[in-house]
């Protein structure tokens, strides 16, 4: 769960909310408006991370729920330009998903993508430890 936290630490500090309106709160800066959605790409893998402004990004239907439709791309660093496409209903209070879809790829939990993540990191990791020890500076001398 900590490690949980630290990545919303992370991605809360990464975004500059606009204001500080109702600041003050200690849960990074993600603020009761916004929604995260987690998915992962269907080609490589990739979590990806996409935030909903619920206050004005989804719109009203005829039956008063909320429906936001959202387009998640990755980074491009596993040569993957795939996008995925997000459904996302909600009730008229805006507090309960109803439905949720994905193409392109798959809707994940916060856990998942946190998982997803630190393998990237650790492979990521591991891949330039392994390219360090490639040089041959220490053979020299
Ligand atoms: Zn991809």
């Amino acid at each position: 769960m900590s490690f949980l936290s630290n990545l919303r630490k992370i991605f809360g500090g990464a975004s500059k909310s606009r204001g500080g309106a109702g600041g003050g709160s200690s849960f990074g800066g993600d603020d009761a408006n916004t929604h995260l959605i987690y998915a992962k790409c269907r080609r490589c893998g990739e979590p990806l991370l996409g935030r909903i402004n619920m206050m004005n990004e989804p719109s009203q239907e005829d039956d008063d729920t909320w429906v936001v439709r959202k387009t998640l791309s990755g980074s491009g660093k596993n040569y993957c330009f795939q996008t995925v496409e997000v459904t996302l209903q909600f009730d008229r209070q805006k507090k309960n998903v109803l439905s949720a879809e994905a193409t392109g790829g798959a809707l994940i939990s916060a856990e998942e993508y946190a998982a997803l993540l630190a393998a990237q990191q650790a492979a990521a990791a591991a891949a330039a430890s392994a390219a360090a020890e490639d040089t041959p500076q220490t053979k020299e001398a």
